[in-house]
């Protein structure tokens, strides 16, 4: 009797949205029907798609979208950075902060008050200790841990993921040619 060829191991991703829109995600099921290629050689750890809420020890490749703009995100992210053997920051908001960054001019308190005035009852900031506590500023990912590769766009393309994926899976460094690679 012939043994059984040896099964090659998936390798283990781990997605997770930080201070962004969600819209790096939505772009990643652009990748449509070829999902069904990409679960034949990864299996997807911590991650919108799964709803498992800690990245495990073992990752392969971990995705981040979003900046950093809570005590929460930089706990995610060494979460992330901790566990997953490489990193990709996913977008403009993970690469330079993006649109959550705008706020990075204005003193955080002057926001908070603003946001939470109600007209003729004074300012209410919520402080409950279940509330992440806010940062200054928002950060880019890299500023807070080593990041290996960025993919950049607001938001990727489906195209641009599955080209920066298929080529990491196969071991080539991620090269997005002339269209898929943009920085709106
Ligand atoms: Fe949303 Fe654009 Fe930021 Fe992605 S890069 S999370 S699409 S704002």
């Amino acid at each position: 009797m012939n043994a059984a060829a040896p099964t090659k191991r998936k390798l283990k991703v781990a997605t997770t949205s930080l201070a962004g829109c969600f819209g790096c995600h939505m772009s990643f099921l652009d990748i449509d029907e070829r999902i069904l290629d990409l679960v034949e050689l990864v299996e997807f750890d911590r991650s919108p798609i799964t709803d498992i809420k800690h990245c495990s020890p073992d990752c392969d490749l971990g995705i981040i979208e979003g900046g950093v703009c809570n005590a929460e995100n930089v706990h995610v992210l060494q979460e992330f950075r901790k566990n997953c053997k490489i990193l990709i920051a996913m977008g403009a908001c993970a690469i330079n902060g993006g649109l959550p960054a705008q706020r990075n001019s204005l003193d955080i308190r002057d926001i908070l008050a603003a946001v939470y005035a109600r007209p003729g009852r004074g300012v209410h900031i919520p402080n409950d200790p279940e509330i992440p506590l806010l940062l200054n500023e928002v950060h880019p990912l890299h500023e807070v841990v080593k990041i290996d590769y960025f993919l950049p766009g607001c938001p990727p393309s489906g195209d641009a993921i599955w080209k920066f994926l298929t080529d990491l899976l196969a071991g080539r460094t991620p090269i997005l040619g002339h269209g898929l690679i943009h920085y709106d």
